[in-house]
């Protein structure tokens, strides 16, 4: 593979933090933000309404082919996800759904599909792509690479003050069962478990704060 120019990978469970990290190291170099985790959640949501049964790999298959996905850049730090055209933005930012979308990820034909979308996407060079598998299959030869970690308590603990910043109810003990169960699903599949690539720099969060884990990155980034 040739040189892919300055792709920067962050993987890691969910609630480490990596998704604002992300947009703002993007924000900060100037590059793409590409969420991966919208992408395998906007195809869960298809499989959701038209309820198809993940065991029919036919119908699976057939569906992947009429799917076209758009990740549309926002003016301030969100990403815009278009469904066959329809924004899906906000629809797909449910915990369920995020269940949902680590069912569908263990999937082959879903991996192989999002896989390649992701790849064209990073074409160009200068993007920040996150998600779970970016720096050990989607961009091996990407040049700078984080696994950023965070205890489940500490996880549990940041996703209830989120909600509850939102104005919504958060049951700690539930949320703290849903991360661990999402966690086991997603780094024990066969296919692109999450785990980190080899030369993965490796960044524990739980007492950092964010802004101490992009000064980090933009340290180790360097000038690439
Ligand atoms: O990061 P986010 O919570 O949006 O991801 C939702 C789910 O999508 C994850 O739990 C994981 O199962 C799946 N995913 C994946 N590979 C990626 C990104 C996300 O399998 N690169």
């Amino acid at each position: 593979m040739t040189k892919q120019g300055a792709i920067i990978t962050i993987d890691g469970p969910s609630g480490s933090g990596k998704s604002t990290i992300s947009k703002r190291l993007a924000a900060k170099l100037g590059y793409t933000f590409l969420d991966t985790g919208a992408m395998y959640r906007a195809v869960g949501l298809k499989v959701e309404r038209l309820g198809i049964d993940l065991a029919d790999t036919e119908t699976l298959g057939r569906m992947l082919d009429n799917t076209e996905l758009r990740l549309v850049p926002g003016t301030d730090e969100h990403v815009r996800v278009y469904l066959d055209n329809e924004e899906v933005t906000l629809a797909i930012r449910t915990a369920a759904m995020g269940l949902v979308a680590s069912k569908v990820s263990a999937h082959p034909a879903v991996r192989t599909k999002l896989t390649h979308l992701q790849r064209e996407m990073g074409r160009k060079g200068r993007v920040v792509a996150e998600g779970r598998d970016t720096g050990t299959v989607v961009f091996p030869e990407a040049d700078c690479k984080f696994f950023l970690d965070a205890s489940p308590d500490e996880r549990a603990r940041r996703r209830c003050a989120q909600l509850l910043e939102k104005g919504q109810t958060a049951d700690y003990e539930e949320i703290l069962a849903q991360i661990k169960k999402r966690d086991h699903a997603d780094s024990t599949r066969t296919h692109a478990p999450l785990k980190p690539a080899a030369d993965a720099v490796i960044i524990d969060s739980s007492t950092m704060s964010i802004d101490e884990v992009v000064a980090y990155m933009l340290e180790r980034v360097g000038d690439p």
